[in-house]
């Protein structure tokens, strides 16, 4: 494509092999982007909330993924519309910035979209659509500030944190564990929280999975995890306050490595030369012993006598552990990697409160457990459950409660769930669209109807009639004049969101409105697309 002038300094677009492209104009491009929008964001909309859907998705080569979470579902699905990836990035940014409202972003989109569809075939002008859209966006942001309430919470009292990352939980495929997970990921999160700079580095938290055993036996580890177990089977299975020699060098009798020969032909010569290669391997040991080390994690493999030797002289050995796994266990428990073993030394010992080894099931599967490390607050959290599909989601579960614990700690401003936050801005900016005199307040209501989808899509998916029981919530917060009152998804008898425990962290939400906006207003502003034909 190029662009040209002709002789009276007219534009003109060439469009080289003008037969294999099309192009969409006005209206049309419009309508057709709205439709690839609103086409993506339908598939999400069964997802939404504590009793929404699952989605199975099948990758090219096989691999089958099972989830609810709004941001893996769309970055699973392969799309190739370029409108339908800008909800696809949407999504992906929320996840980025809150980790957690992937599904609730998307579906407001959505529905913004579906009402400018309506205002531009009255004739509303597109731009205009978008200003308004803006105002409400901004009306609705500062609404939600004023029905937030501060969530106070501290340490000794993390009973809030855990039922705010329950309300995440409540609409995941982990939903029956809610309560072990939540509890899991608030004291993850404190552990590693810097409470007075109300930070939290999530890198510090790794979460493993093993297949096997149940959901509800996965735990928190307050240190770290190896995939390795003791060299011996009679070597002490849990080591307390452990002195921990990190070694890259062989812990053996040396091998000749170049060639040599040694002549034995007689019993003595091999008698000596064998009590040598013991001696020799003696004062290793001894050596370590000398440091004070209680433990050895080796990079590298020892043999069977060698083995049998540290049993004997009570030095527990890890043998054949991973470079990174090596990094990792020498920055936890402040030692030092020791690449030669005369250089070893006191002070470069790892120290942890105590090392122990679990194992599982009725394998021969085995992990080291090293907890309470003398130098990172790193813990680790270990899932377990019936196959691979439950850990990866679990993992993405999870994730999503370890934000929101996060976005806690960082802002305490909460927002009640269940739709009740929408239904009081939809109110709100309803209520404010009268005054505007111009064309946006077209723009203004739609929005605020737009808003009002998300708790008829909650409701739809709950199995209640969804507009009678939103008109019944919309009717009952404006008599009550109470903004909490929201979906009464899970049949509990009340609409009171705050009775019922659901909430969800007010930058998120914000988050979600703001972004939402953003996206709808870029894709009404593009009034011209040109593109390849297919081939
Ligand atoms: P997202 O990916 O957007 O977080 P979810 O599937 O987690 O999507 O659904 C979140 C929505 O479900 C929120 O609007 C939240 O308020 C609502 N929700 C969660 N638990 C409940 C509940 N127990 N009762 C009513 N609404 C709930
Ligand atoms: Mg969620």
């Amino acid at each position: 494509m190029a662009l040209a002038f002709d002789e009276y300094g007219r534009p003109f677009i060439i469009l080289r092999e003008q037969e294999s492209k099309t192009r969409l104009r006005g209206l049309d491009a419009q309508k057709a982007n709205i439709a690839a929008g609103r086409a993506v964001a339908r598939i999400l909309k069964t997802s939404l909330g504590p009793k929404g859907m699952d989605k199975m998705l099948q990758s090219p080569d096989g691999e089958v993924i099972i989830t609810n979470d709004g941001a893996t579902i769309l970055e699973q699905m392969d799309v190739d519309n370029q409108i339908a990836k800008l909800m696809v990035e949407l999504s992906r940014s929320q996840d980025y910035e809150i980790g957690d409202g992937t599904t609730g972003v998307v579906v407001m989109a959505g529905a913004l979209l579906e009402q400018a569809e309506k205002l531009l075939e009255r004739g509303i002008h597109p731009l205009r659509v978008a200003e308004g859209y803006e105002m409400a966006s901004r009306i609705a942001f500062e609404h939600l500030e004023k029905i937030s309430q501060k969530y106070e919470f501290s340490a000794d009292n993390i009973e809030p944190l855990v039922q705010t990352c329950m309300t995440t939980l409540s609409s995941k495929i982990v939903n029956r564990c809610k309560r072990t997970l939540a509890e899991i990921a608030v004291k993850a999160v404190l552990a590693v929280a810097d409470l007075e700079r109300k930070d939290v580095n999530l890198d510090m938290i790794k979460v493993e999975g093993k297949v096997g055993g149940k959901l509800e036996d996965t735990e928190l580890i307050y240190g770290i995890m190896v995939d390795k177990d003791m060299s011996h089977p009679q070597m002490p299975k849990r080591i307390e306050d452990a002195k921990i020699a990190i070694l890259t060098c062989p812990f053996e009798p040396p091998k000749p490595k170049t060639k040599h020969k040694v002549d034995i032909d007689s019993v003595e010569k091999f008698q000596t030369l064998r009590q040598q290669e013991v001696k020799y391997f003696d004062e290793m040991v001894q050596k370590c012993k000398d440091v004070g080390a209680t433990l050895v994690i080796c990079q590298w493999g020892f043999d069977d006598e060698a083995n049998h030797l540290l049993m004997h002289r009570n030095l527990p050995a890890v043998r054949w552990v991973g470079g990174v796994e090596l990094e990792l266990i020498a920055i936890a428990t402040g030692g030092r990697i020791v690449p030669r073993f005369q250089e070893l030394t006191p002070e470069k010992l790892g120290k942890a409160g105590v090392v122990r080894e679990k194992s599982f099931g009725t394998t021969k599967d085995r992990m080291l457990y090293i907890e309470r490390c003398a130098n990172s607050r790193a813990v680790t959290i270990f899932i377990r459950g019936g196959n691979k599909m439950m850990i990866e989601e679990t993992k993405r579960s999870l994730h999503d409660a370890l934000c929101v614990a996060r976005n806690l700690i960082r802002n305490n401003s909460i927002v009640y769930g269940g739709g009740s936050a929408e239904i009081s801005c939809s109110v709100a900016v309803e209520a404010a669209a009268d005054r505007y005199p111009g064309v946006e307040q077209y723009a203004i209501r739609s929005f605020a109807q737009a808003l009002d989808h998300l708790p008829l899509a909650l409701a739809e998916n709950s199995g209640l009639p969804p507009i009678d029981t939103l008109t019944a919530v919309k009717a009952q917060q404006i008599k009550e004049n109470n903004p909490f009152c929201g979906i009464d998804c899970n049949d509990v008898g009340t609409t009171n969101m705050k009775e019922q425990n659901v909430f969800e962290t007010l930058i998120g939400k914000q988050q979600q409105i703001l972004l939402a906006t953003q996206v709808v207003k870029m894709i009404l502003k593009i009034d011209d697309v040109i593109s390849p034909t297919d081939y």
